[in-house]
């Protein structure tokens, strides 16, 4: 079975005319089925950069993109679209659910979007067993607005799992939410991953990255470190390095 991800030598160089910045520099990574991966670093380290390149929102400028076996850099535009749609699920820091659209409505809409026609019966089935998932099958008629935060980031899962996808793509998916809401949310894609969902999430918060099984740590557009977690200590250890060698970099600038 191939790698369901595999990043090979990936680049990244925006160029706005005058200033380019290199963004991602040389990234390679194999992700198997089942993985739980969060990225860190510190801001500017190229992290969402990295996500982009993952969920095909962005091409990188070098580098081969393998998604479940598939050259991402052969595809058009329209194939790409298709990919995304068919193997991606997507979920924000924001949230971004349609505000005058039930919970089960949002859940619904990537199903609109799909190449395959699925029958209103059965987008409603879909959408009610992915908020049945998250747990939130009885305020499926609500409005977001009628939603805490936390209820709201869980529906914005059960939208990305609508498709069933290969993996679940999060940048900041707890940042806009308080410790214990986070925990909460955390706690949905742990019980997801253990049903066997591939999920791959950016945080900047340790304790986040604790709920995951392997932690990625970006500086300056590089993996600086890429390992697994059997406990909360190691990550810990690396992240401190990390803080003391920016530090460090500080001071001698
Ligand atoms: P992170 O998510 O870790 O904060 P980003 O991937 O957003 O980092 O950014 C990495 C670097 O690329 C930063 O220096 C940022 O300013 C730059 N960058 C990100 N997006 C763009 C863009 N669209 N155009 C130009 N530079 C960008
Ligand atoms: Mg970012």
């Amino acid at each position: 079975m191939p790698a369901v991800v595999q990043l090979e030598d990936i680049h990244k160089i925006y160029d706005s005319g005058e200033v380019q910045v290199h963004a991602v520099r040389g990234v390679n990574l194999q992700l198997e089925k089942g993985e739980f991966m969060a990225i860190m670093g510190a801001s500017g380290s190229g992290k969402s950069t990295l996500m982009n390149t993952l969920g095909c929102l962005d091409r990188p400028s070098k580098g081969r993109y393998l998604l479940d076996g598939v050259d991402v850099s052969a595809l058009g535009r329209n194939e790409l679209a298709d990919l995304r749609n068919a193997k991606l699920g997507f979920v924000f820091q924001g949230f971004n659910l349609l505000s005058r659209t039930t919970a089960r409505e949002n859940v619904e809409l990537p199903m609109l979007y799909g190449n395959r026609r699925v029958s209103a019966s059965e987008m409603h089935d879909r959408a009610m067993h992915c908020l049945e998932i998250v747990g939130l099958a009885q305020r499926a008629d609500h409005f977001p607005s009628q939603l805490s935060g936390g209820q709201q980031q869980r529906v914005a899962i059960a939208r990305a799992l609508v498709n069933q996808p290969q993996v679940l793509l999060a940048d900041e998916p707890t940042g806009n939410l308080d410790s214990k809401t986070s925990v909460e949310v955390m706690g949905v894609f742990q019980k997801l991953n253990d049903q066997g969902i591939t999920i791959v999430m950016v945080t900047h918060e340790l304790d986040i990255a604790h709920f995951c099984k392997r932690n990625l740590i970006m500086r300056d557009g590089r993996v600086v470190s890429d390992i697994q977690v059997p406990d909360r200590s190691i990550a810990e250890v690396e992240m401190n390095k990390l803080k003391e060698a920016e530090t460090a970099a500080k001071l001698t600038e």
